[in-house]
């Protein structure tokens, strides 16, 4: 018996052709276009059908087995491409470049346009008030990161040094795609992510990448942008622009140059605090339980995007915050932020316009945009005059004006025009005689003809002549069969049928043809003007991009204005002096969702008052006061006002905020795991300018625990870090920290008893609470009463015993991992201890001494 696997296998030349075309893109989908659909085949299909809910068939048979195989109508493939986009999967769009009629086998092939996540830039793929970011990763003892915007040309390097940084950056940066070295193994935190896209390690290689960059900012060396020395964001930088070109096909003139970050400029978020303050993300999927979603009101989609950026990326620098204090300020005087606002409403999305303008890939409507905000411009002017804010006046002439391209285009474009420049009827009549003529041409036929008509009736008698059209025979003269014999000589037939004969005159085929002509002549003579206005537009790309940042942070700007007034918001006061002062805070997403009306409260943090125990009943409001806090820092840091009365500050290096929680089972790591090891990062890397949230932290573990955790780091940040902190716990016994350490104080959130019920009154007061409120708020969460009388009885008795069988817990676990039999008498020493004899603090130090002397 013959073994059929050594047989070669064998497929169609189709088939042939898509193996070969796939093998180039295999971790992508490829398009395959087979007349009017594009279709995919084997896992291809497979992934698709899922990912696209369309049908997966077969498509007969190669090498025995039936093919997987799902299509899609080629002119809704824009609709399935926005949607894979969205979920970070790239596409190979293969064409039929060869003529059917002619090619022996299959049509020829090839892939002409690769679209992924990160690199597009047409308008119906994208989100709107949201940045579509390229970020490339290169790890080279430390992380080199790389970020593009390929939509506004936005080149930013930074280098970061831990891990940490890396996850807290990509977080922030949240790219549609992410680059990296196929070598190199992704951490795991990134392997989940959409969008990962391998590349092989010579992209990044540093020689190469630095040549590449040079070429493409067209410069001797690297100094004038200050990144000579950051090899590994280089590196990372050489494999992006790679890709970019690999995947554009096309030159970028528009990423004129690369800017550097450092993470020193800016209020540092780790991962977890950025999701946990719901700045611009909120598990429900729902911005307007997010502070952008409140803090959003820009006129502009550029506006908004820049709005997320800051909001994502807080200040440090107290001159610049101040500057874009008294640009709000200016913008308040005179309500002028209205009058800017107004004019606003006319400016496009010039940045991203700008973008495919420098691809070639603009369409007409987008020269529109562009026309529109050029004509608001001077009124814009105008209005910003008014204010003195040299800060506002500096913004003014970036946003600047550009009188003799609104003029081209007002004359170049008409006011509705296609979709596309390929039918033509984009340019404007009177722009170009040229084009004039030949329109007059092809659109003068009408007159002629009939007037050609008019005459050949008279000059043959025959009332029944009509001159007609149709796409294979052209134009021709008909007439009825009964008449044939009455033509003149100079008719000549060209075709009979039943009832009617048609024939054509040396004048109508020159007419023809020059009509004909005329027409192919007007649509390519009109794309090589628009080619051309293209070009000319692409002179002035710099000052596009300089007045779209602009505008964008001058609709920021108004906006706060606007925010402020709406939303009773006070001018921050940034001080350089250690502290934190608020009076009457409030958190903004709260006060807008709840009914009921938000209690302010206050804050102090000042050298002598470094950390506050929170406690209180559940739901008293010990969580929300804590992110209020950490809110109102970040939002002075952006340069917007705060929802304060007043808000006082000193330099604020991070910002942690940690969530004791049961809810992250997803990722598979125990809670308490997830807890030490956040608490961990917090312990390493928090400064004493440094602001942090420990919001019941432990709450994941068994008392004992999690009451040790909680106590050790409270001590530590109080002693050792000096760092402001907020410490929001359900183990009474921390309250008695304050007595050891004079920097640490107790505070509580009330709540009133009535009868059996519980009313919070959300205000924060100092002292530390005086019970615990649970069953109060478990029978407001409408438990049955009886069930409540059960749960008070269970309380009291457990109240007597929960310490000493705490202690034999803890105490026996101790002597469980020194794996001392039972029983022993440490055993029946904890058995002895009484509350009245030792506090649970002294209880714990006995056991580890304990522990040490075992
Ligand atoms: P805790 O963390 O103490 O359990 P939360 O901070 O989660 O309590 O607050 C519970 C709810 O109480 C919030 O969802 C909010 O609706 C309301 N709340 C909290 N603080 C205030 C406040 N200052 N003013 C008005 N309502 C508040
Ligand atoms: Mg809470």
């Amino acid at each position: 018996m013959t073994d059929t696997t050594d047989q070669p296998v064998v497929h169609t030349p189709m088939m042939q052709q898509y193996l070969r075309i796939k093998a180039d893109y295999q971790d992508i989908l490829v398009f395959y276009r087979m007349g009017d659909f594009y279709e995919l085949f084997f896992d291809d299909a497979k992934k698709a059908a899922e990912l696209l809910s369309i049908t997966l068939t077969a498509r007969g048979h190669s090498a025995g087995e039936p093919i997987p195989m799902c299509g899609l109508p080629y002119h809704a493939a824009e609709g399935y491409i926005a949607k894979l986009m969205k979920i970070g999967e790239s596409v190979a769009i293969c064409e039929q470049i060869g003529n059917p009629a002619t090619s022996k086998g299959p049509v020829e092939r090839q892939v002409v346009r690769i679209v992924t996540p990160g690199t597009v830039t047409e308008d119906a793929l994208l989100e709107e008030r949201q940045d579509n970011l390229l970020v490339a990763i290169y790890f080279a003892k430390i992380y080199g990161i790389a970020c593009l915007d390929v939509t506004s040309g936005r080149f930013v390097l930074q280098q970061v040094n831990s891990t940490d940084e890396l996850l807290s950056e990509i977080e922030r940066l949240n790219p549609a795609e992410l680059l990296f070295n196929e070598d190199w193994s992704l951490p795991a935190a990134l392997k989940e992510r959409k969008g990962l896209t391998r590349r092989p390690p010579w992209h990044f290689e540093e020689i190469s990448a630095r040549k590449l960059i040079l070429k493409q900012f067209n410069t001797h060396d690297l100094k004038g942008f200050g990144c000579e020395h950051l090899t590994a964001a280089i590196s990372a930088a050489g494999g992006l622009l790679q890709y970019v070109k690999d995947t554009q096909q096309s030159a970028l003139p528009h990423i004129q140059g690369i800017r550097v970050e450092s993470s020193d400029d800016s209020i540092l978020l780790d991962a977890s605090s950025r999701r946990n303050l719901e700045l611009d993300f909120h598990p429900s999927g729902q911005l307007r339980f997010t502070l952008f979603g409140v803090l959003d009101k820009t006129v502009t989609a550029m506006g908004s995007r820049c709005l997320r950026r800051w909001l994502n990326r807080p200040l440090r620098a107290q001159t610049l915050l101040n500057n874009r204090y008294d640009c709000v300020d200016a913008l308040l005087k005179n309500n002028l932020y209205e009058a800017v606002r107004e004019s606003m409403r006319s400016v496009g999305d010039i940045e991203r316009v700008s973008a495919r303008v420098a691809l070639k890939s603009a369409r007409p409507r987008d020269l529109l945009v562009l026309r529109d905000t050029f004509t608001v411009l001077p009124a814009l002017q105008a209005q910003v005059a008014q204010t003195e804010c040299s800060q506002i006046n500096e913004l003014a002439i970036k946003i600047g004006e550009q009188p003799e391209f609104l003029v081209l285009l007002q004359r170049a474009i008409i006011d509705n025009p296609p979709v596309l420049i390929r039918d033509g009827g984009v340019i404007a009549a009177g722009y170009n005689q040229e084009l004039d003529n030949l329109r007059d041409l092809s659109q003068n036929a009408n007159q002629f003809l009939m007037d050609m008509e008019s005459r050949e009736k008279e000059n043959t008698g025959i009332t029944t002549l009509r001159i007609k059209y149709n796409r294979v025979h052209g134009y021709y003269i008909e007439i009825p069969r009964s008449q044939s014999d009455v033509v003149p000589e100079t008719y000549i037939r060209k075709q009979t049928l039943k009832n009617a004969e048609r024939f054509f005159t040396s004048e109508l085929k020159d007419f023809e043809d020059t009509v004909l002509s005329a027409r192919e002549q007007s649509l390519a003579f009109e794309k090589k003007l628009y080619d051309e206005l293209l070009d000319a537009i692409a002179t002035i790309l710099i000052p596009i991009q300089v007045s779209a940042l602009a505008l964008a942070e001058l609709d920021v700007l108004a906006n706060f204005s606007e925010r402020s007034i709406s939303l009773n918001l006070a001018r921050p006061v940034l001080q350089v002096q250690r502290g934190i002062n608020i009076v009457g805070g409030r958190h903004l997403v709260i006060e807008q969702v709840s009914d009921i009306p938000f209690v302010a409260n206050d804050l102090d943090f000042s050298d002598t008052r470094q950390m506050l125990i929170i406690t209180g009943p559940n739901m008293g409001g010990k969580s929300t006061y804590m992110r209020q806090a950490a809110l109102i820092v970040l939002i002075a840091h952006i340069g917007c006002f705060a929802p304060a009365t007043t808000v006082q500050c000193g330099p604020i290096d991070k910002i942690f905020t940690r969530i004791g929680a049961s809810d992250d089972l997803t990722s598979g790591r125990s809670t308490f795991m997830v807890e030490m090891s956040e608490t961990a990062n917090i312990l390493h890397n928090a400064t004493e300018n440094s602001l942090i949230l420990m919001d019941e932290i432990g709450r994941g573990t068994s008392t004992f625990d999690g009451l040790s955790l909680a106590w050790a780091c409270a001590d530590y940040l109080a002693k050792e870090i000096h760092a402001f902190t907020l410490f929001a716990t359900h183990y009474f016994e921390l309250t008695s920290l304050p007595e050891e350490q004079a920097t640490i104080h107790n505070v509580h959130l009330d709540a009133m008893e009535h009868g059996d019920n519980i009313v919070f009154l959300h205000a924060v007061k100092e002292g530390a609470a005086s019970q615990s409120y649970g069953l109060q708020v478990a029978s407001l969460a409408g438990m049955p009463g009886s069930v409540i009388e059960q749960a008070k009885l269970k309380l009291r008795h457990l109240e007597d015993n929960a310490y000493q069988e705490q202690l034999v817990e803890i105490g026996s676990k101790q002597l469980d991992l020194f794996a001392v039999s039972e029983p022993h008498p440490a055993v029946e020493l904890i058995e002895k201890l009484s509350p009245d004899e030792l506090s649970p603090r002294e209880a714990l130090e006995f056991l580890y001494t304990l522990k040490q002397t075992l």
